[in-house]
Parts: C-alpha cells; structure tokens; sequence
C-alpha cells in the first residue's frame, strides 16, 4: 500500500489552494465542503473565485506564490497550468513538514486526492495512488449506483442512538450482534423509503428486547472457497465470512481470500499439508465447538467444497453432537474449478459419459481404490491430492487393462495465476510432471476429454494477454 487512506477534519482549518483557474475552482470546492477556510494565492482569479471572495466564502492573495504561503497550512493544493509553479509549491510545502496535493502530477506532492462517494457522514474514497484516476471514476460510478442515497441518513440516525445502545448492551459482540440485527433488519429500508419515525421506533423495539442475560448464541460456518480464484466465492461464502468474529484457515487458503474476512476478525492458522497436520483433525473439530459455545461466529474456510475430500463431515459432526448450530456453504470443487481454468470439460457426449472423483492419496492401512472398478470406458477420473503417487496411479491404471496412450493431465494450482498445465498419456504423464517440477496442490485428470484441451484452452491465454 503506497498510501494510507486516512479521514482527516479540516473543519475551520486554514487551507491554500496555488492556482486562479477551473482547476483550482473544483479542488477548493471541497475544501469548503469539508468546512475549511480556503486561501487562494494566483495572480489572475477567474470570475467563479472573485464571486466567491465576494461573499466572502473563501480569502485571496492576488498574486503570484511565495513560499510562506504555505506556512502554517493544514493542506496545500497546487493547481496550477504551469508544472514549475506547482513544483515550487510542493517544494515550500515538503519543506515545512505541510501536506501537499499537486494536481495532475501526484508523484510532486504526497497526498493524491481520491474520488469520493458522499453520502455524509459515510463518505467512500477510492484511490488508485495517483495510477488511473479514470480507473478510480469507473468504480466510483459503480459504488453511486449501489449505494442509496439515505446511507447517509442511516448512519446519522446510528450514531444519534449510539450511546443508548452502549450503555444497554454493555457487551461488545452482544452489540455488534444488534446493530447487525438492525441493519439487516426492517428499519434500514425504512429509512430508504423516508420513513424516519417508524424506524427509530422500530430500532427502540428491538433494542428494548436485546436480552442482556443470555450470552450470544454461536454457530460455525463451514465454508468452502473455491481452489484459488476468489472471483469463485459464492455471494452466500462472502456475506457469511464478512460476518464471522473468528476465520478458521489452513494452508490451502490463500491470503487474498482470508483478506476478504471481516477485517478484525480473529484469525487462527491450523495450517495443514498431507502429511504434516499442524493442528490434529480432532483438535480443529474441539476447537470450532468450543468456539461456538464461547458465543463466537466461527468461519471454517475450506479450500474447493468441504464435503469433497474436506473432512467437511467429520467436523460438522462433532458439531451436530455437541449441538452447536453451523451452516454449510458449498464451494468449487477443484475438480470443476481445474477442468473449466484447463478447457477440459469432464463430461462430453462423444467421450465421457461418467465422471469419478478418486483420492490419490492411499493410507498405508490398505485402502487402494479398486483399479479395475475405474477402468470403464466413457469415463472420466479425478484424481485429488496425488502429487506423490502420480508414477503409482499412472502404472496402476495402465495394469488394471487401461491403454498406456490414454491422455492425462496435471493441473497444478489451478484458476490461480500460477496455473500450469502439463499433458501428455498414462505413459509419458510422470516424465513430463517430473521434469516441470510441478508441486502439490495438483490434480490429475484422466480420459479422452483431456484431448480437447488443445483447442478449448483459454486461460492462460487470457493470463498472458493480461500481465
Ligand atoms: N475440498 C477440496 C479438496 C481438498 S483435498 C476441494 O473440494 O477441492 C486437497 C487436494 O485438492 C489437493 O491435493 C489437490 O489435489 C486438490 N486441489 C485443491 N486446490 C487445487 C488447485 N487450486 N489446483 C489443483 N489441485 C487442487
């Protein structure tokens, strides 16, 4: 983060905006708005900034700039046509320690204005560090057309009631839980459609049944995040993650998905490989009960689906027993995320009929798939965590009466970024994985559709075309 967004008062503060022109006009226009006493220093003024010194909303130095201008300033603005002015500007400013914003050369100064929603007192900045201000626009266009006008109204009326509800529910996350409650609740739109009274009214009912006795029930929310691209979350993964006190995650989450939990979230780590179990599977179901019962928000993020290879039940089970109340949220599975990021559709009417999902990860207690059971024509096979078994799956395979030059593939960290992709038959599959150096989490898909790759890939494509 090159920038730290920060909301600073300017309220009755002394500001200098270095410029007579339109540029100077639309800059100082906020400043007055965030009730700021603007000083304008430029020898020619235009007819807008003596209108508005006339009436006396802002002072002016009819002049050209001098470095004491700046002295004392809360916020500088250089906006200017002539890049030397604005440079000299920045320069007086940087020297005595005062903020500075120069217009259309963000890297002069050292704070970049962003683009503003305003629906006072909630007020969204975007800003792209001075890269693509058309950029920051566009998404500020979006966020207009999402949020409603009252956003503003709302929160004025939250804040009006926020030291009633402080000292009725003196407990943080009861509270939290209640101003959730609200918000989700019927006296939102109420405000949306003007009606003020009946949601004050609405939000005092709810506040008077808030049972400051009986501690916050908890529930466990067992999540499942897709193999890596978290443009794959579900709408329902999301909302519950931005709900949660607590993120429960292991190894196969990337950062960017945790990110997208509340952000004050506790987060706790039991990170886990295939062989090396950070924290026991046992302890991870003990730990979500206890959690629960402690009133908490408990998000389980499991990477793909939980219930495909996650061990999704066996934690919900201990759940179900201890009577903790959890929802389970679906995910994409890597089989499906992997097969759509390759352009290898697991099912086609021509070549596969069937679609089997296999561990490839055998316990040394036996447990081998039945080899001959998956060799069946028209059928597709997945083969899920088998990264150190591939030679194994391959010859096993090829002994229980399937050809050698059957196409397969490795996808190795698929709908990431770091996607790779490695093809080839039962035969050569190992060699060629070998020799790319390919890792854990891959999946090993198997059947004639693999065939189609060559002509239905599309992601790496688009990744080049993108970096
Ligand atoms: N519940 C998960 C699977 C967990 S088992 C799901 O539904 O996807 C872990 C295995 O999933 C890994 O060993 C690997 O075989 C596979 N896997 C998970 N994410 C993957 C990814 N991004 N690319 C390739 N394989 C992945």
């Amino acid at each position: 983060m090159d920038f730290l967004p920060v909301f600073r008062t300017l309220r009755e503060r002394r500001c200098v905006v270095v410029g007579g022109g339109h540029i100077a006009e639309r800059k100082l226009a906020l400043l007055l708005r965030a009730g700021a006493r603007v000083e304008v220093v430029a020898p020619t003024l235009s007819d807008e900034l003596l209108r508005l010194a006339a009436a006396g909303h802002i002072t002016t130095r009819q002049r050209a700039f001098v470095d004491a201008d700046v002295d004392g300033a809360a916020l500088v603005i250089a906006a200017t046509d002539a890049p030397g002015v604005n440079e000299q500007v920045a320069a007086a400013a940087r020297r005595l320690n005062v903020p500075v914003n120069v217009v259309d050369q963000p890297e002069v100064g050292n704070v970049v204005m962003p683009s503003i929603v305003d629906r006072s007192p909630v007020v969204i900045a975007i800003g792209t560090g001075g890269n693509a201000p058309v950029l920051a626009r566009m998404l500020r266009a979006k966020l207009e057309s999402l949020i409603p006008q009252a956003y503003g109204e709302l929160a004025s009326l939250l804040g009006s009631l926020r030291e009633r509800v402080r000292s009725a529910v003196p407990d943080g996350v009861a509270r939290r839980r209640f101003w959730e409650r609200t918000l989700d609740g019927p006296a939102a739109e109420m405000i949306f459609a003007g009606r003020r009274a009946e949601a004050l009214a609405s939000i005092e009912r709810g506040l008077a049944a808030v049972d400051t006795e009986r501690p916050p029930e908890g529930e466990v929310y067992l999540i499942g995040t897709g193999p890596g691209d978290p443009d794959l979350l579900t709408f329902r993964a999301l909302r519950l993650m931005q709900n949660a006190d607590v993120v429960v995650y292991d190894r196969l989450i990337g950062d960017t998905i945790v990110d997208l939990c509340r952000r004050d979230a506790e987060r706790i780590y039991v990170g886990k490989s295939r062989d090396r179990h950070a924290m026991p599977q046992a302890e991870i179901n003990q730990l979500l009960v206890r959690l629960a019962k402690a009133g908490k928000r408990a998000a389980r993020l499991k990477g793909g689906d939980p219930f495909v290879f996650g061990r999704g039940g066996e934690e919900i089970e201990d759940l179900a027993a201890a009577g903790v109340a959890f929802q389970v949220v679906p995910g994409i599975t890597a089989a499906l995320g992997c097969a759509a990021y390759a352009g290898i559709p697991l099912t086609h009417r021509d070549l596969a009929h069937s679609c089997a999902f296999v561990t490839g990860h055998h316990r040394a207690d036996g447990g081998e798939p039945d080899w001959a059971g998956l060799v069946r024509p028209h059928q597709t096979l997945v083969f899920y965590m088998g990264a150190s078994n591939l030679d194994a799956i391959c010859a096993s395979l090829v002994a229980a009466g399937m050809d050698s030059a059957m196409p397969a593939a490795v996808v190795e960290r698929g709908t990431t970024l770091a996607q790779r992709v490695v093809t080839g038959t039962l035969d050569s599959l190992p060699a060629l994985v070998r020799a790319a150096g390919c890792q854990s989490p891959l999946l090993i898909i198997v059947g004639a559709v693999v065939g189609l790759r060559d002509r239905l890939k599309w992601f790496e494509q688009a990744i080049t075309l993108r970096l």
